[in-house]
């Protein structure tokens, strides 16, 4: 008997799987959130890539519920696991605004995760609890004007005064710095304790001596706020310390782990949106009588981001589940 082509089981390379780590709840959520991204974030991309997005943002993804996916019910959470983070900071890239997008996961992936890890029931239910709801607005203040990527090269000190502590110092390149109702403050506590001398702090921003000086001017990501802050001789009481006394840059380490994950997804996310719109591009535009992706030259180019982004993708999702 001789084979047919329809006999053949061909791959289906149309056919979008899942990856492992993600469910069909996952899809849902990754499907309601890409409806609302697009139908009310998306038409003001533009004009939010001029002014930045407005804090009514906020409002609405708390109201349904997605500044919490992965935060516990108890505080307004929705109780997911990671992986629903993951879903969201890959869904809002079609909104066509890497600022937007930034400025919703230092709230939800950077600033809010150790309050909740470190903080104490009172911290949770005065700042986590209405920035679940989208009420209040969180930023995170590691980077100085002299200190980036070494974070343990940082100079904002906290000295103890009584039952106070008096901060003093500068942070740079603050997302939501501008709109922040508070941020979580990394500072030096004791310069003799190596790692051992970091203490973190919740700050609310209209404390006297909390100076939001200069709205930043950058290359890209222009719908998010970015601040340099200066703090003088700003006093908040004891309770104010995030976490142990000394602590702190294990703490952050802790942090930027967690927010690392959802910063490459969003990264993939975006190149794969990208790719997509430049593939419809190539497939559309014709030159010397045929669409320029039929041009070999062409096609190859798209074969290698396709591989790259592949890659990338599995690699974050790996990790993830790690
Ligand atoms: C849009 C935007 C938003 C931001 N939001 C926040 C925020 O909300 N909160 C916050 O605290 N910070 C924020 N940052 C700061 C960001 O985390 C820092 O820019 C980052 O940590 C790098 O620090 P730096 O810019 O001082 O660069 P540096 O640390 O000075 O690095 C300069 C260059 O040297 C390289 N380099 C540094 N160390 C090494 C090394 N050991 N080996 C090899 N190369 C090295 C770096 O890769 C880089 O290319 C933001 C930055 C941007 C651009």
């Amino acid at each position: 008997m001789t084979t047919t082509a329809a006999d053949v089981t061909k791959p289906d390379f149309q056919g979008h799987r899942k990856h492992f780590i993600f469910t069909d709840e996952h899809q849902q959520l990754r499907e309601s959130i890409r409806r609302f991204v697009i139908k009310e974030l998306q038409p003001h991309s533009e004009e939010w890539e001029q002014q930045t997005f407005p804090n009514w943002v906020f409002q609405r993804m708390g109201e349904l519920g997605f500044l919490g996916l992965d935060k516990p019910e108890e505080y307004g959470g929705q109780g997911g696991d990671y992986y629903s983070s993951l879903v969201l900071s890959e869904e809002i890239v079609h909104a066509h605004c890497g600022g937007l997008a930034m400025g919703l996961a230092v709230h939800t992936d950077m600033a809010m995760p150790p309050i909740l890890a470190f903080g104490t029931e009172d911290q949770k239910q005065e700042w986590v609890v209405p920035a679940i709801k989208g009420e209040k607005i969180l930023c995170l203040g590691i980077t100085e004007p002299d200190a980036g990527s070494d974070v343990a090269g940082i100079k904002t000190r906290a000295v103890k005064d009584g039952n106070e502590y008096v901060i003093n110092g500068s942070k740079t390149f603050i997302t939501n710095g501008h709109r922040a109702d508070v941020i979580v403050l990394v500072t030096k506590t004791d310069s003799d304790a190596g790692y051992d001398g970091f203490t973190l702090f919740l700050v609310p921003m209209d404390l006297p001596g909390v100076i939001r000086e200069k709205k930043l001017e950058k290359l890209g990501m222009h719908a998010s706020d970015t601040a340099l802050l200066a703090f003088q001789d700003v006093r908040v009481p004891d309770t104010a310390v995030l976490g142990q006394v000394g602590k702190g840059f294990y703490h952050i380490m802790w942090e930027l782990q967690g927010e690392r994950m959802i910063g490459a997804a969003g990264c993939v996310a975006g190149a794969q949106h990208v790719f997509d719109r430049t593939l419809e591009y190539a497939k559309e535009r014709t030159a010397f009588g045929r669409s320029i992706g039929h041009f070999q030259v062409i096609r190859h180019k798209f074969a290698e981001m396709a591989t790259k982004i592949e890659t990338a993708r599995q690699m974050v999702y790996t990790t993830a589940w790690r």
